[in-house]
């Protein structure tokens, strides 16, 4: 279970520990297979990162407050992101990392300089709540009136410090499939691939794969 200091809030609503660590994740896979073979961002441009933001504005803190993303936004939430993917690439060891970025990794201790450094951006303060007919509960608020981007990216950045050092980071897998760049917490032990679609991608390359062996055709050999 993650301790109650990670939980964070969004305007009123108590979000799951695990929920906010999980954004981390949705940041990760912000880079993803395009369908042909390539890479696709989400986050390429500012439009991408509005709609990125508006679809989690209820788990991340300073969303509602934001109005428009600017560049300066965008290019600290890209970096936060490398660093995360960066570690990530670590978590999955022996596994080999993504292959969307494998080649563009980040040194690991400049990546967890940038998460430290985004989270500090918001200090935070613990604030107890003691409702009736309930145990205390203890949530930790972003303290003074920060910028809302400020507070967005160290939600971020907090996110990712709790998933990784949360239970999900054993958990971790890059997928195997073919062409495939996500990372995926498997829900399940025996999960090998992050969608049943990937999983049936698989499967068909490794039984093409079995049948030109058995012919004993190579890759362009003209038989097989
Ligand atoms: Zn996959």
């Amino acid at each position: 279970m993650y301790p109650p200091h990670v939980l964070m809030v969004a305007g009123d609503a108590t979000i799951s520990a695990m929920e906010t660590a999980r954004l981390a994740l949705d940041l990760a896979v912000t880079l993803r297979h395009d369908g042909h073979g390539g890479v696709a961002d989400d986050l390429a441009d500012t439009a991408g990162l509005a709609a990125w933001v508006a679809e989690r504005a209820a788990l991340l803190d300073g969303a509602q407050d934001l109005g428009t993303p600017d560049e300066s936004l965008l290019a600290a939430v890209r970096e936060l992101r490398s660093a995360v993917r960066s570690l990530f690439a670590r978590a999955v060891r022996p596994g080999p990392p993504s292959a969307a970025d494998a080649h563009r990794l980040l040194p690991e201790d400049e990546a967890i300089r940038r998460l430290n450094a985004a989270a500090a951006r918001v200090p935070t303060a613990p604030r107890l709540s003691w409702e009736p007919d309930a145990p205390p509960a203890l949530r930790d608020l972003p303290a003074g009136t920060p910028p809302a981007a400020d507070r967005l990216t160290a939600a971020l950045a907090r996110a990712a410090i709790s998933f990784l050092h949360g239970p999900d980071r054993e958990l971790l897998r890059a997928c195997p499939a073919p062409r495939c760049v996500r990372y995926f917490v498997k829900d399940h032990a025996r999960q090998e691939w992050c969608t049943p679609s990937c999983g049936n991608r698989a499967r068909v390359a490794r039984h093409h794969e079995r049948h030109r062996e058995q012919r004993g055709g190579a890759p362009g050999n003209p038989s097989g």
